[in-house]
């Protein structure tokens, strides 16, 4: 059902139960937002989207007012633009503008809504301004409350979307802002550093530790040898640093940019992954033929660890002992091919880059030096890798397509999905069900697991088992996974959880974009699609048939699940407290 209303004195006929900015957007008129995310944050906080209603005492925010049959909306009036000018003059009056310096100078919301409703002249309001302590706690976000427009965005996604619920609104009126209970430092908090409250936060009020300066300065350390590798999700985000629209794949020129930057070695982590295929389901099959833990639970999501560490030891069990992708990378570069090049590990500088935040904590883990040094050295996310290449001067849509450096460039479909919900499970599935039947399965696309859902459930008949699976992605779908679990309503043999809504598509380190492209592109499905398409595209998409793979084991680790591959790519968990 639809009703009619006019908006600036154009008719259009809109559905009954739109928003005025719902309204709008399909009338192709843009309403400023800072405080709205659909589905998220409804709460009409922040005062930009105000418009005018014919009839109305007072300007109503559109992001929160519903269309009525007949209305007159006005979204461009004088008063309107002055409205919305002086709410960005009063945020300014206590707001650290250090600009030039800021992590999100030009990507920044404020920044651009200030240029475009011409908040030039500094001539804000004057007064009493507020001075926090920057929280520097750490090793993966940094917060900056001097940054802060009290949008409350990271509060949603903290206490909604992954039901962690660290950060809150503390203190009232002036004093308002946004911090741990009884004002802890987020590190000594059970912060699960996933970064979604990161890539929703519209300003440089929260922002990933940035570590480009020290990679930059290792490439350039010529007693070093600085290798680098690229989680799967990275090439179809990478492009949106450099205005590219999303979904767009730049893997080619990901890697071209890598080698301009100066690493000796670049390198595709899909390899590793395939890696983690091939121990994970070496361990889900020998946990099911031998009566171990059930359901065995993936493990190479750090944020989805820590947030079992914290929230449910119970399950610490349950978990693979798989070290990540990007870890079991780094501590083959450090064992396997330091030896192949008759390198000291100790001269090895290790990078990954990757979608996330929480793997700058996972690199200082215990349990993740297989030579002895941490396995990988830096973890700097796609974001960080974006500026690298701006700073380096490299043109990088001129840049050609290039391939990645042997003996880690081969990846197979099944490691390229990684980066998507449900990636994992289907590419473990790929090679458990063909090691189990002892021939090629005819169809390999398990699409049950496919798909944006935050909870998937499917059972698989693979000879004469059933194997029941499920997959969840953001921590509040995790649990509620888990609760299933744990009532015994559910049971599972095997279940994938990511700790970012979507996957590492959607990851904490990912590219951050305004408000109006969350609110009006479904970003996980627009980026996942780049792995899937990889996936259809490519000759090989089992990771048990990757050669490379498969040349690791027969010159370094043996078998799957062999002594030395427990040594070199396994790991442990720790219950931590709430
Ligand atoms: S948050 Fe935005 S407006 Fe504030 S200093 Fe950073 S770039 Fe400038
Ligand atoms: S990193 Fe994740 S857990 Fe930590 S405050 Fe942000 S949203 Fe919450
Ligand atoms: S930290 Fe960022 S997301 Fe959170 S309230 Fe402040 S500006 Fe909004």
């Amino acid at each position: 059902m639809n009703v009619n209303v006019k908006i600036n004195g154009v008719s259009y006929s809109v559905p009954r139960n739109a928003t005025i900015l719902e309204a709008c957007k399909a009338a192709s008129i843009h309403i400023p937002t800072l405080c709205y995310l659909k589905g998220l944050s409804e709460i009409g906080a922040c005062r930009m989207c105000l418009v005018e209603v014919k009839g109305a005492r007072s300007m109503v925010a559109s992001c929160v007012a519903p269309v009525n049959e007949g209305m007159e909306i006005f979204t461009n009036t004088p008063a309107i633009r002055r409205a919305r000018k002086m709410n960005l003059e009063l945020i300014l009056s206590d707001h650290d503008k250090n600009c030039l310096n800021c992590a999100r100078n030009q990507s920044c919301e404020l920044q651009r809504y200030c240029r475009e409703y011409g908040v030039e002249d500094q001539n804000y309001f004057t007064g009493k301004v507020n001075e926090f302590r920057k929280d520097n706690s750490t090793l993966a976000i940094v917060r900056d409350n001097n940054k802060c427009i009290l949008c409350r965005r990271c509060v949603a996604a903290c206490q909604v979307q992954q039901k962690v619920g660290v950060i809150g609104v503390n203190d009232r009126g002036f004093d308002t802002h946004i911090g741990c209970a009884f004002e802890k430092n987020l590190g000594d908090s059970p912060c699960i550093l996933c970064g979604q409250c990161v890539v929703v936060c519209p300003t440089g009020a929260l922002v990933e530790k940035g570590q480009t300066d020290d990679v930059l300065n290792a490439v350039a350390d010529k007693t070093k040898h600085a290798l680098v590798c690229t989680a799967p999700s990275v090439r179809a985000t990478l492009g949106e640093c450099f205005g590219m629209a999303p979904g767009t794949d730049v893997e080619g020129k990901m890697v071209a940019a890598l080698r301009r930057l100066g690493f000796e070695g670049v390198f595709n982590m899909n390899l590793t992954a395939d890696l983690t295929i091939m121990e994970e389901a070496t361990e889900l099959i020998e946990r099911i033929q031998n009566g171990g833990k059930l359901p065995l639970i993936t493990s190479c999501s750090p944020g989805w660890i820590k947030y079992c560490e914290h929230y449910y030891p119970e399950f610490i069990e349950n978990l693979s002992s798989c070290k990540s992708p990007q870890q079991m990378f780094g501590a083959l570069a450090k064992t396997y091919y330091a030896h192949k090049m008759g390198w000291d590990p100790e001269d090895i500088v290790f990078v990954s880059v990757i979608p996330c935040t929480a793997k700058k904590f996972e690199v200082k883990r215990e349990g993740q030096s297989a030579a002895g040094v941490y396995d990988v050295d830096y973890a700097i996310t796609t974001r960080e890798l974006g500026k690298m290449i701006k700073r380096s001067g490299i043109a990088f849509d001129e840049l050609p397509d290039e391939e990645f450096d042997n003996p880690f460039s081969i990846g197979s479909g099944a490691g390229a999905i990684f980066g998507a919900t449900g990636g994992v499970m289907e590419a473990a599935l790929r090679t458990a069900a063909e090691v189990i039947l002892q021939k090629p399965l005819e169809v390999l696309d398990f699409t049950e697991v496919r798909g944006i859902a935050g909870i998937k459930k499917a059972t698989y008949k693979i000879g004469d088992f059933e194997l029941n699976v499920a997959v969840a992605s953001g921590t509040a779908n995790a649990a509620e996974l888990l609760d299933l679990v744990k009532s015994g309503k559910e049971t599972f043999h095997f279940i994938e959880i990511m700790a970012c809504p979507g996957g590492c598509v959607n990851g904490g380190g990912q590219p951050t974009q305004p408000s109006y492209v969350l609110n009006n592109i479904n970003l996980r499905e627009v980026r996942a699609k780049v792995l899937y398409n990889a996936d259809k595209d490519l000759p090989l998409r089992k990771s048990h048939e990757n050669a490379q793979v498969k040349a690791i084991y027969d010159e370094f680790l043996g078998k799957p699940g062999s002594h030395k591959a427990h040594e070199i790519l396994h790991t442990f968990y720790v219950k931590r407290g709430k």
